[in-house]
């Protein structure tokens, strides 16, 4: 069995046996996957800290074939995040980091651009005032990613062009995006916004720098939270269980 190398953000942990851990890791090189580390509890394994929740450690592998746990033989810490020892409100919105990764990927199906995605949005928790936005970014990400992008510019099932100006807009939350008023009639699961939210999501869903020119106060981001926290929680089949502790 070949031993496989990457960088990895530890989504999950649980103790098994004596000194062993379960651990789920989101891998740069392999996606998700679930390992089992053996004695990385006793007191001088070489993998202390390696195996922390939210943190980003260098870890070879060992897969096993059907469905035997891959064999995690080495962890070493490479990064942590500050912000989430300090700041609740951070730490919550890590573990809802972690919370779409676990849910939302499949075991071994790798997505390098959505890890780097996730370190990124980890590394800047600790900015109160654009945190929000970095959610919103991180949530974006995972749909583009994952191949569940709605639609933004055009009608999810038409194509005609929709443009965000105007008082409201149709958003399927199980069709895909915004509706052109032709298609809207019987479609189930239709949330509104208004023009200025959708347009914000557009910004946010833009790659570049645009999203942090926007001024998103409270009031202004509950309809963005409410929208995208649907689309996920359609994707997901459940609500996110830390959604409700995000705040808008
Ligand atoms: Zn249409």
């Amino acid at each position: 069995v070949a031993s496989v190398r990457s960088l990895a953000l530890v989504l999950r942990t649980w103790d098994v046996f004596e000194s062993s851990t379960v651990a789920h890791l989101f891998t740069r090189e392999l996606g998700k996957v679930s390992g089992l580390a053996k004695g990385a509890r006793r007191l001088k394994s070489p993998m202390q800290g390696g195996l922390d929740v939210l943190g980003v450690s260098d870890i070879v592998l060992l897969h096993k074939a059907s469905d035997a746990l891959d064999l995690i033989i080495e962890a070493a810490p490479v990064e942590r995040f500050e912000a989430l020892r300090r700041d609740l409100a951070a730490l919550y919105a890590g573990y809802y980091v972690a919370e779409l990764l676990s849910e939302l990927t499949d075991f071994h199906d790798p997505h390098p651009r959505l890890f780097d995605a996730a370190t990124v949005t980890l590394r800047h928790l600790g900015e109160p005032g654009l945190r929000p936005l970095r959610v919103f970014r991180f949530e974006l990400a995972c749909l583009r990613e994952l191949g569940l992008m709605p639609a933004l510019d055009r009608c999810a099932h038409c194509g005609a062009e929709v443009e965000a100006r105007g008082a409201s807009f149709s958003f399927g939350l199980s069709t895909g995006g915004v509706l052109c008023p032709a298609c809207r009639p019987g479609v189930p699961h239709v949330a509104t916004l208004d023009g200025s939210s959708l347009a914000a999501i557009r910004a946010l869903a833009s790659p570049g720098p645009l999203w942090k020119g926007l001024d998103l106060p409270p009031a202004a981001r509950a309809p963005i939270r409410a929208t995208l926290g649907a689309v996920l929680s359609h994707a997901i089949g459940r609500r996110p269980r830390l959604l409700p502790y995000l705040g808008a």
